[in-house]
């Protein structure tokens, strides 16, 4: 294919044409969970983004010249707030929710990238990297601590657009009496009583959050790599302190070339954040929508805009992909899908544009033949979508539209109740009436949990 792919790179917030370092090995980098606990619907959206770059870089490049490393944060305050929060171990918590986070990823059906390292793994680099830092003279310890004195790297705020005296006088530092300056960041920390901690020059301690992705991306990619991306809430202070990190300890002019952030999502205009209760987790879609569903949803807007989050985002995308089922037919090998389809994600991923054509393409299918039902349906596995069969769709729509959750709980209340009365064959019989309308009930703990078959 020779279309150029652009993007818009936020090192100058302009759409440019992607030239890789070396097309046989790009090297991208992104941002992955902190696996305190499980991914929300605005950590699906750059998850689905950046599948979709992956995509769109495999289909140019091939294959296999793409390294796409996506990092798992598994040593975090926050990790260690959620655990003691749960009363359970940090080990065990981080293994359930990257469990989690992997069955997620497999409900949107993303390609895996080609690595998914943990910060864990990596704790010997991190230390490396910080006494080289500290030996360069761009960081310092104090009391068990070690900082990086920011002041000291001249292209600080350049992604970011920040100015130093403007960060120095807003609220975005932490305050510490151990800082030389206000706006120094901790690559290393002590730990205390029962915290994670491992040996380092400066005690027992754990790195700060920055380091791990400057570490790994080091590891897995060299100095200097094509792409680094991630929502937009991590370009200030997480990019530019990586950013700073790399290229004082790497001594190099740069390290990632193009910077790609996504937009938020709000909730019906209100930006979803903890605080204010907007959370839907991705787990809970499971129940009573097809992750193609969801997906649709999330490529229904530009990255670059903010994505609103609602009701009839969701009703529309169920109805889109019930309609495109009706022009859907089993793909014949021989038949490949004309690049010029993939023109709008060329252009800066234009998601909405790609899935204007989708439209255009259904209308052809309809009245078209086989071929034309074919390219259809290419171009939507293209994305990730209308990779269940027909029947496999027909059986899940069936199995979420059998029985509504009010009334698999007066099932599961009602069985109860038969138990309780040693009414055992009356609380099988519901047992399987609920089995043949695929859900799935088990007693556990003194509750009984219900999930789908
Ligand atoms: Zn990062």
């Amino acid at each position: 294919m020779n279309k150029d792919i652009y993007l818009t790179n936020n090192l100058n917030n302009k759409k440019e044409k992607f030239v890789p370092l070396d097309k046989k090995k790009i090297g991208m980098y992104v941002c992955g969970p902190t696996v305190y606990d499980n991914p929300h619907i605005g950590n699906a959206r750059p998850l689905v983004i950046f599948d979709i770059l992956f995509k769109v870089l495999k289909s140019k490049y091939g294959n296999n010249s793409v390294n796409y490393v996506r990092n798992i944060t598994d040593v975090d305050d926050k990790i260690i707030k959620s655990s003691k929060e749960k009363n359970i171990s940090i080990s065990e918590l981080t293994s359930n929710i990257i469990k989690g986070f992997n069955d997620d990823c497999k409900y949107l059906s993303l390609d895996e990238p080609s690595q998914q390292p943990k910060a864990t793994d990596h704790i010997d680099l991190m230390i490396e990297m910080i006494s080289s830092l500290i030996t360069k003279g761009f960081a310092y310890e104090k009391n068990n601590h070690v900082y990086f004195e920011v002041n000291k790297f001249d292209d600080y705020g350049k992604l970011s657009n920040k100015k130093l005296e403007d960060l120095i006088a807003g609220s975005r530092v932490e305050i510490s009496k151990n800082k030389k300056n206000v706006e120094d960041f901790v690559l290393w920390k002590p730990s205390f009583d029962d915290d994670p901690f491992w040996d380092s020059p400066w005690g027992k301690g754990r790195p700060g959050w920055h380091l791990e992705c400057s570490a790994m991306s080091k590891k897995y990619l060299g100095n200097i790599f094509d792409i680094h991306g991630g929502g937009i809430d991590l370009l200030f202070p997480h990019h530019e302190n990586e950013i700073a990190q790399s290229r004082c300890a790497n001594n190099t002019k740069s390290f990632a070339n193009y910077w790609i952030h996504n937009a938020f999502i709000t909730m019906s205009n209100e930006k979803m954040a903890k605080s204010t209760g907007n959370i839907l987790k991705i787990k809970d879609f499971k129940k009573n929508l097809d992750g193609q569903v969801l997906k649709l949803a999330l490529m229904s807007s530009h990255y670059k805009q903010p994505l609103d989050w609602n009701k009839k985002l969701i009703n529309d995308c169920q109805n889109t992909i019930e309609k495109w089922y009706e022009a859907y037919s089993l793909v014949n090998q021989k038949i490949t899908l004309n690049e010029d389809i993939l023109s709008p994600l060329y252009d800066d991923l234009n998601t909405p544009g790609y899935i204007a054509n989708l439209h255009q393409l259904y209308e052809k299918a309809l009245k078209g033949n086989d071929t034309d039902k074919n390219i259809f349906v290419l171009a939507c596995n293209f994305i990730g979508i209308l990779n269940k069969t027909k029947e496999e769709w027909l059986s899940i729509k069936k199995k979420k539209l059998l029985i509504s959750e009010v009334d698999i709980l007066k099932n599961i209340e009602l069985r109860n109740k038969a138990r309780d009365a040693k009414d055992y064959n009356e609380a099988d019989r519901i047992r399987n009436e609920l089995l043949d309308k695929g859900v799935l009930i088990e007693d556990k703990d003194g509750k009984t949990i219900w999930k789908l078959k």
